[in-house]
């Protein structure tokens, strides 16, 4: 997609400081971080939200999950506890739309969130 922000990342159109790459996902920095890990995995292939990824055939979804998990053995946080979170949708917060899955941690995650 010509004017999405994160499909720019995947092209490296737009510099982001990628953590992890894989065949069909990208794993970046988030450039506002919420806790001391936090980073967003993107299919790079451009589905809106979390509902379209779920729709994707030949599991899209699958392979951005075990990238999510993959980001957190790695920056540490496995062990001690982490979040997956797809904001999904204006009213749950989501402001870019293209799919990512935020992994958080490194800090004491409350629950519910905000
Ligand atoms: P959402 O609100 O859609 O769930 O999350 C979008 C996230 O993208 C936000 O946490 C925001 O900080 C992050 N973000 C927005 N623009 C950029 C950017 O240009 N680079 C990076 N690395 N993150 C971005
Ligand atoms: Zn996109």
């Amino acid at each position: 997609m010509t004017d999405c922000l994160f499909c720019k990342i995947v092209a490296k159109e737009i510099p982001a400081e990628v953590v992890l790459e894989t065949d069909r996902a990208l794993a970046f920095r988030d450039v506002n971080p919420q806790a001391p890990t936090h980073v967003l995995v993107v299919p790079k292939e451009h589905h809106a939200d979390a509902a379209a990824l779920a729709a994707a055939d030949d599991g899209l979804a699958d392979d951005v999950l075990k990238a999510a998990h993959a980001v957190a053995v790695q920056e540490g946080v496995a062990g001690t506890g982490y979040r997956v979170v797809f904001n999904t949708g204006p009213g749950a917060g989501q402001t870019v739309f293209h799919v990512h899955a935020h992994v958080l941690g490194g800090r004491d995650l409350t629950w519910p969130p905000g």
